[in-house]
């Protein structure tokens, strides 16, 4: 047993929402309680919204009385929602000032939840509106499983077949709290879902690939979004620490270890009129995919306020997409949903106090 963990959460009161499984199960243990508690306090938690232990029955009374003395289920709640014309959900969850979203996107064979990571972001990418609000902090493994358990309630028998993190915040820079959240969603007394139906986006940040591979298997998209590094340099700021060739290098080192990429990796590739949408370009990224297992999901640029950057027409998008698909690739488009309510991919902005100057 580790005494390191039971000391430490055992001097204040703990929100159980933060632990992994693992933990929790270790906490249960360490009050005398027996080795299933943890799970049925998971199954209370994720699958029947039930935040008092007073009202778990089948827990005994004693170990009621210990969770009440030293824990506590703390859910930050949704504060707003935005539903669009073509039935993309958008939750905003108030946090201190702040405020962060959680996108519900239904579709004809799959309804998939996006959420948010961290409050900004500190990545800067030109082209996106989270990356310009600035980045305050990480969210705590309790708030990112919030907006899962908040989006689960409000959609009642609705289910979530998918879960991405592609909402505000670069997964990879919150890590620690990232790996525990999708322990959380792969556990069956937990989410329950598959490791295929995870995807984690994110925009290349090697060392943290490389670990999370160490850590757990779910899909893994890249927003690649240039075919060569003079692009990238130009528009994705985190290309100048790693750039394309490295990245690619990592992505092919974590396909190698993961049986949830069995279609290979996404690579994201947002469209941008004349910077990054010439047949050359299309060209130039079949080149250097060549040797990586990949499906390419080209996403249509969304506007937002003060951008200088101009989606690539639709004519373009698919000629683009043709000569990737040509060249064997799996190439789909993106279709823009929740637009109306600025729920579209990086148009996310949230309400963001911008402390930190850049943890890159
Ligand atoms: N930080 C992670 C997770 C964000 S996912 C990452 O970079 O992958 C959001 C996706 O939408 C990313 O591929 C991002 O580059 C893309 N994106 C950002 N701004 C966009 C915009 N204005 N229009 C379309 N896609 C955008």
């Amino acid at each position: 047993m580790n005494t390191n963990i039971n000391l430490s959460i055992l001097n204040s009161k703990i929100n159980l929402l933060n632990l992994s499984p693992k933990k929790m199960q270790l906490f249960l243990t360490s009050m005398g309680a027996k080795n299933f508690t943890s799970e049925q306090i998971m199954k209370w938690i994720y699958n029947y919204h039930c935040y008092d232990f007073n009202k778990m029955l089948n827990i005994s009374k004693i170990i009621r009385q210990k969770l009440n003395q030293n824990s506590y289920i703390n859910i930050s709640n949704f504060s707003e929602e935005k539903i669009s014309s073509d039935g993309t959900i958008k939750w905003i969850t108030s946090l201190k000032n702040q405020k962060v979203e959680t996108v519900y996107i239904p579709e004809e064979k799959r309804s998939t939840l996006c959420i948010s990571s961290q409050i900004g972001c500190s990545l800067k990418c030109d082209f996106c509106a989270t990356g310009k609000q600035g980045f305050n902090r990480n969210l705590t493994v309790s708030e990112i499983v919030s907006q899962i358990l908040q989006a689960k309630k409000k959609l009642k028998n609705k289910k979530i077949t998918n879960i991405v993190f592609m909402g505000m915040g670069e997964p990879l820079l919150n890590l620690n709290n990232v790996v525990t959240v999708l322990e959380i969603i792969l556990n069956k007394n937990g989410f329950g879902l598959s490791k295929r139906r995870i995807t984690l986006s994110t925009a290349g940040i090697i060392p943290a690939i490389d670990k999370l591979s160490q850590k757990i298997d779910v899909n893994l998209a890249v927003s690649l979004h240039a075919s060569n590094n003079s692009i990238r340099d130009l528009i994705m700021p985190i290309n100048k620490k790693y750039n394309i060739e490295s990245l690619l290098n990592s992505v092919s080192r974590y396909l190698k270890n993961s049986s949830a990429n069995h279609n290979g990796v996404t690579i994201e590739y947002v469209m941008l009129k004349n910077i990054n949408d010439s047949i050359e370009n299309a060209y130039e990224l079949a080149d250097i995919l060549k040797k990586i297992p990949s499906k390419i999901n080209l996403i249509p640029w969304n506007s937002f306020k003060n951008s200088n950057f101009i989606s690539s027409t639709t004519n373009r998008i698919n000629t683009f997409a043709n000569i990737l698909r040509n060249k064997g690739f799996n190439t789909t488009i993106r279709k823009n949903r929740g637009k109306d309510i600025n729920a579209a991919c990086g148009q996310l902005t949230g309400n963001v106090i911008n402390y930190s100057k850049n943890n890159l």
